[in-house]
């Protein structure tokens, strides 16, 4: 079994960082909820080709979901975890108890304004605040450092970047491609809650997207033509539920006017208890 550290407390954690850079080291970092895939995984093997060391954090960040949501049902795994992330090139993880992180009252609350309204922010009205909140203690513990995110959650990913920089974390925040399975399903956590059946619908997901990237590959300009096929396709998958398709400007994250640029479709669906989320990125030629 490959062994890699495991701790618990901030201050441990902070002070091998410190330790790392001291000795010249560039530190990965790779915040997750744990329940490692191979998306999570790409991170991992990412940062250990680009850093020194990589710490692998593991917290389901109580923050991040809301009333209803799946917090208590939340895969848990760190053991595997654990395993995996070494084989992958992780140094260190950090598992720390909800107490550690949040000994009392969280009277700070970290809101990026404009990006976190928007798209999945109007379901879910309090989770970038929460993912913003920890993802800058998790900066601020970790101090200088290269941090990896998946694009598979964008939204996240623009937040992140735009936090680290509004806020002048000396961290470089690496946006990462979306791993999937064989049939395009992205890779999630919250995959194990589908059925069979649940899942075997749920690459709808990816081929909608493609066929709302291949409309705008082909000329179409108009954001509701788009995002109309792209549902259209969801809807017609009797397991699905859609919540929300959307054609939005890369980096605003709004939906312009007529499409050009570097563009990201996005869909968000329900299919029994799990709620999926992918996206996929066209841009129009200049
Ligand atoms: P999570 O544990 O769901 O909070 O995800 C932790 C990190 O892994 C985030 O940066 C995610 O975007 C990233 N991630 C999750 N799934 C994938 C995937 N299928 N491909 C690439 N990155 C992913």
């Amino acid at each position: 079994m490959a062994g890699i550290p495991v701790v618990e407390r901030t201050a441990d954690l902070g002070t091998w960082a410190q330790e790392q850079r001291c000795a010249g080291r560039l530190v990965g970092l790779v915040p997750t909820m744990g329940a490692l895939h191979d998306g999570h995984l790409s991170l991992v093997s990412r940062a250990a080709a680009e850093c020194d060391v990589v710490v692998l954090t593991v917290f389901v960040n109580p923050l991040q979901f809301g009333p209803g949501e799946d917090l208590a049902a939340y895969p848990r795994a760190l053991e595997a975890d654990v395993e995996a992330a070494a084989r992958s090139g992780a140094s260190i993880a950090f598992a720390p108890p909800v107490e550690e992180m949040f000994p009392g009252e969280v009277a700070t609350n970290v809101h990026v304004a404009g990006l976190s309204e928007v798209l999945d922010g109007r379901f879910r009205p309090t989770h970038f605040d929460g993912v913003a909140t920890v993802v800058a203690k998790l900066f601020a513990i970790v101090g200088a450092a290269r941090a990896y995110f998946g694009e598979k959650d964008f939204q996240q990913l623009a937040i992140v970047r735009r936090m680290a920089g509004d806020l002048s974390f000396p961290v470089e925040v690496v946006g990462c491609p979306v791993v999937r399975a064989r049939d395009g399903l992205a890779l999630s956590s919250r995959n194990a809650y589908l059925t069979p059946e649940e899942r075997a619908a749920a690459p709808v997901l990816l081929r909608a997207l493609r066929s709302g990237a291949s409309a705008v590959a082909a000329g179409e300009r108009s954001p509701a033509a788009v995002t109309d096929l792209v549902g259209s396709i969801v809807e017609a998958e009797p397991l699905a539920a859609l919540d929300a398709a959307d054609v939005v400007d890369a980096a605003t994250l709004r939906t312009p006017a007529v499409l050009a640029g570097e563009l990201r479709i996005l869909v968000a669906a329900r299919f029994g208890r799990a709620r999926l989320i992918d996206n996929v990125g066209i841009s129009t030629p200049p």
